[in-house]
């Protein structure tokens, strides 16, 4: 049997991390297994459509550079690939699950439906959900509800007795009473619209989907849709539901944790291989050392068995780990290009920015590399280069358990061996440092860090001695001098 997969996402919200990994392990599981992956847009909800959510699908996995075999863009021999070009094919079978007698017409008018829920509410322990009042109706009261001239939903005679049991690729055997099913869903709404159920197995019988891999969420709607399977006599595909996406404490992940939307990911200058790799790491994994996978790798290596029955728990500190690790293989040249954005986003470069800026940035490139986690780091870390320096606390400037004066007398002999730096290079003037060090009380952290925080104005900054080369000294040496003149006051 051929692998065909898909990701179905719903138009109604910005991609999310959960969605995003669904995508990425059908994606890799197509691709180890010779197969398809399909893309689905599931817009059968027209309320809760927006323009905006199908744009960001496209744009989200064009930035991830994860491409569909099939899709609504690409076209594919099992389309239309839009629920919303699809509904001839939806009414047609529900028509002919009622001719068959395993789906029947329902009347009832919001109203009822209202009355009965108010009522269940108030009495929790009875039967809850539709009644099936028009499971049985005759052929008259059917026909006296057409002639006022009711438009009916169509709704799924879910079994009352007995039980479904399907297989799942990470669950084992699923098991559900029948009569613990929703009591006979809609599966055609009056206007003609299907809903999820419906149109989501025809669609994935339609497309010779073969394995089913979507989030654990969807576990509960798995014995009904295996139902309507049997109803219309098909062939179910595997299912396979994913460990669920946790935050670190426990719960389901949330904006209450950071960032969900692939969208702020994007924006706050994660790369799409640090993404791909950290996210294709919860709850899945090769072995127990291997961490490091570009998309090429698991493209390759994917295989479902190494899914996680037990939730998967993001860890934004490992992502932003990841990361840094990403940016540092990246070549100068292509790091520069996708720090300026930030840079001119910021107001400190220009667009183009100048030649003095280009030099600026060609220079600062090695210092900020190694330490760069996320790309938009690079405008808080380097604000100490473009324009004035801005404000900071006076306490920084002295070191742990030492006083004014020492700041002050430490930057005073600071000041005197950074002026040497046209003759120096950095090795020799760290060993000015540690022989400085060694003939007076300070050690060498507290030599350095008085200088770091009055030439950039922060405890932490890239390398303190290339800082000062790119920042020029004459600069440097004035906001050493300042420091003094606030120390002094
Ligand atoms: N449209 C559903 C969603 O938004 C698809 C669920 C499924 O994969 O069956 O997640
Ligand atoms: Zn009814």
């Amino acid at each position: 049997m051929s692998v065909r997969v898909r990701y179905a996402p719903s138009p109604t919200g910005l991609q999310h991390i959960g969605g995003v990994r669904t995508a990425l392990f059908n994606y890799f599981f197509a691709k180890s297994q010779g197969g398809k992956f399909i893309l689905r847009v599931e817009d059968t909800d027209r309320e809760r459509y927006s323009d905006e959510s199908l744009q960001d699908l496209y744009d989200t996995f064009n930035w991830l550079g994860i491409e569909w075999d099939e899709g609504p863009d690409k076209g594919g021999e099992y389309g239309p690939y839009v629920q919303s070009e699809r509904f001839d094919l939806y009414k047609k079978y529900a028509q002919q699950l009622v001719d068959e007698g395993k789906a029947y017409k329902c009347y009832c008018t919001a109203e009822r439906l209202e009355n009965l829920r108010a009522e269940q509410q108030k009495d929790k322990k009875s039967q809850q959900g539709y009644d099936r009042h028009c499971r049985e109706l005759t052929a008259e009261q059917q026909a006296e509800y057409e002639a006022q001239g009711i438009k009916p939903v169509i709704r799924f005679k879910v079994p009352l007795e007995g039980k479904t049991v399907f297989n799942d690729v990470i669950l084992g055997d699923v098991k559900r009473k029948n009569k613990d099913i929703s009591p006979d869903p809609v599966l055609l709404k009056s206007d003609g619209f299907p809903t999820y159920h419906l149109a989501n197995i025809i669609d994935d019988h339609f497309m010779k989907i073969s394995h089913i891999m979507r989030a654990q969420e969807w576990l509960p709607s798995g014995a009904l849709h295996v139902l309507l399977y049997e109803a219309f006599g098909w062939e179910p595909p595997a299912y396979c539901h994913l460990p669920m996406v946790m935050g670190k404490d426990g719960q389901k992940l949330s904006k209450r944790h950071g960032s969900t939307s692939l969208r702020d990911f994007i924006a706050k200058g994660y790369l799409p291989e640090a993404l791909i790799n950290y996210v294709s790491l919860v709850g899945w994994s090769y072995d127990d050392s291997r961490e490091f996978f570009e998309k090429e790798d698991l493209e390759k290596l994917f295989v479902l068995e190494k899914l996680n029955k037990a939730p998967g728990v993001f860890d934004y500190k490992k992502l932003d780990w990841f990361n840094g690790q990403y940016i540092r293989k990246l070549s100068d040249e292509d790091l520069k290009s996708k720090i300026v954005p930030y840079l001119q986003d910021a107001g400190r470069v220009n667009n183009p920015p100048t030649s003095e800026q280009e030099n600026m940035l060609d220079g600062l490139i090695p210092i900020v590399k190694e330490r760069l986690k996320l790309l938009s780091d690079i405008v808080p870390m380097t604000s100490f280069l473009f324009g004035d320096l801005a404000e900071y606390p006076v306490e920084d400037l002295v070191p742990k358990k030492k006083d004014t004066s020492a700041a002050l007398d430490i930057l005073k002999l600071g000041r005197s061996l950074i002026e040497k730096m046209t003759e120096l290079d950095d090795e020799q003037l760290e060993e000015e440092f540690k022989a400085l060090s060694e003939s007076s009380s300070y050690k060498l952290g507290d030599l350095l860090s008085p200088l770091r925080v009055a030439v950039t104005g922060s405890r932490v900054s890239p390398p303190l001695f290339a800082s000062i080369r790119l920042l020029g000294l004459d600069k440097a040496l004035e906001r050493i001098d300042s420091a003094m003149v606030i120390l002094d006051k």
